[in-house]
């Protein structure tokens, strides 16, 4: 059993950035209660570790993937993005959202996330879901939280 803890936040991860630390992820969703939204339009890695086989069985019912806020031109490095279905993708993770009053790490790979599509998601749930500024989660954050680094990132913790 896990209370839930307010408010809900909405953080976004490149796992590019955080190599194979799944394990911290891991810890990070427990501590914070939190789902992990998986927004690649294919949910396949080179690295067996960010397949969605692997994810599911890892994380569990922590694991979503939401096909459609992928992007069809994923292949194309940020240029020309396309979702496959952006307005039911928002819906389907606002519901998940306040259903179950948890929050959501919005996960794609880049780790540059201004050419990410995961940045419109972000805006668009900001817009429409919520008025929650989305945080990006950097590796930093998450051996902080697993108690593996005692280095703060600022506005993590700053309610
Ligand atoms: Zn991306």
């Amino acid at each position: 059993m896990y209370a839930p803890i307010y408010p809900i936040r909405i953080y976004d991860l490149g796992y590019a950035d955080i190599k194979d630390r799944l394990d911290l992820l891991a810890g990070f969703l427990e501590k914070q209660d939190a789902l992990l939204v998986d927004v690649r339009f294919k949910p396949w890695s080179k690295s067996p570790i960010w397949r969605a086989e692997n994810l599911r069985k890892v994380l569990g019912d922590r694991y979503v993937h939401i096909p459609a806020l992928g992007n069809i031109n994923y292949s194309e490095h940020g240029e020309n993005i396309q979702y496959a279905n952006l307005d039911r993708g928002i819906q389907e993770a606002t519901r998940i959202m306040w259903l179950q009053s948890k929050s959501l790490v919005i996960m794609c790979q880049c780790w540059d996330r201004d050419h990410c599509h995961r940045m419109g998601i972000l805006k668009r749930l900001e817009e429409t879901a919520c008025s929650i500024p989305s945080q990006p989660l950097v590796l930093a954050d998450l051996r902080h939280i697993n108690g593996k680094d005692i280095h703060i990132q600022k506005g993590l913790f700053d309610d």
